[in-house]
């Protein structure tokens, strides 16, 4: 391998002890208390359990509190709708799939916006789109702490994504763009892809499709974020990047050990922002 790697558990681990000092200083302050992030499920979808729990590991090492709510829809709505309220809230996530798509959407729609840490409701990303002060779904943040913990620019670069959905891709694109890159969105009815990400100095890659990106389809300059969590019957984590592309490629993240172990801390920096907020210690960052 030739690429330099973009750790993410190092910076992970960087963002845990930032994370647990702002924690501690908000329980400090005489406006402070500890605060909570709360955390909606229903349906059983081991992939949400998995994210919730994941979550709730990872606020407990910062000294977050927590709270995770599992019931039917109709349910969550009146819990959420309480979380909005309450004070010790400072954040409110939804660990998806729920068990029904229009229940999902409606306990969205419900989130406050200013609790609203992982950047689902419509109007966070309207504000992002719009390039106003917004939180952010946790992916696209984390792709961007990694580009900036290792100092990579983006300003004046060509930026290829691999992926148009409302997590990753297009929040991706629109915080790219805010940094002065030229964006490119490649989906399925891209034409040509190797066409596309050839021109990529920046190539990130969130498909979800295990190995999609090839050595032959990048240029040697490219920098590989790779968003790709895909999981086989051998239980092995793939990336949507092909392992063989760290040998001619600049910088790449790896799978498992890039995106991955961000993406929960930047729900929690999220968070402490808005604990930060309401106890009145700071605006958002
Ligand atoms: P979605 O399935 O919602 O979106 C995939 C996107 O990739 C779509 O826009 C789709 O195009 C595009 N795409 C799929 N196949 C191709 C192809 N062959 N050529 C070009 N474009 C293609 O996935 P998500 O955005 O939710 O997730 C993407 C990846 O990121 C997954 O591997 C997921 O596991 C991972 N992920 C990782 C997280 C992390 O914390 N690291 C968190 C969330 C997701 P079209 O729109 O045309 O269908």
């Amino acid at each position: 391998m030739t690429a330099r790697v973009l750790d993410g558990r190092a910076l992970a681990a960087d963002l845990r002890r930032d994370l647990a000092d702002r924690v501690a200083r908000l329980a400090t302050t005489s406006a402070g208390r500890t605060p909570r992030l709360a955390i909606f499920r229903n349906g059983g979808s081991p992939a949400a359990a998995m994210y919730a729990a994941g979550l709730e590991r990872v606020a407990k090492g910062i000294g977050l509190e927590t709270s995770t709510v599992e019931e039917p829809t109709a349910a969550l709505l009146g819990r959420v709708a309480e979380a909005n309220r309450d004070p010790t809230v400072a954040g409110i996530v939804v660990a998806y799939p729920l068990e029904d798509p229009e229940g999902a959407q409606r306990v969205i729609e419900l989130i406050v916006p200013d609790k609203d840490v992982d950047g689902a409701t419509p109007t966070n990303a309207g504000r992002l789109l719009r390039g106003e002060p917004a939180f952010v779904p946790a992916t696209a943040l984390a792709v961007i702490a990694l580009i900036e913990a290792h100092g990579v620019r983006v300003a004046g670069r060509r930026a290829v994504i691999v992926g148009r959905s409302a997590v990753v891709g297009r929040p991706v694109a629109s915080l790219l763009l805010a940094r002065d890159a030229t964006v490119v969105i490649c989906h399925r009815a891209t034409p040509d892809l190797a066409v596309e990400t050839r021109r990529a100095e920046l190539l990130v890659a969130a498909a979800g499709v295990a190995g999609l990106i090839t050595r032959d389809m990048l240029d040697p300059s490219a920098i590989v974020i790779d968003c790709g969590i895909n999981t086989a019957g051998d239980g092995v984590i793939r990336g949507d990047v092909d392992p063989a592309v760290a040998d001619v490629v600049a910088a790449m993240t790896p799978v498992p050990g890039g995106v991955g172990p961000v993406t929960p801390m930047m729900v929690l920096r999220q968070t402490v922002e808005s604990a930060e907020r309401l106890a009145g210690a700071t605006g958002r960052s």
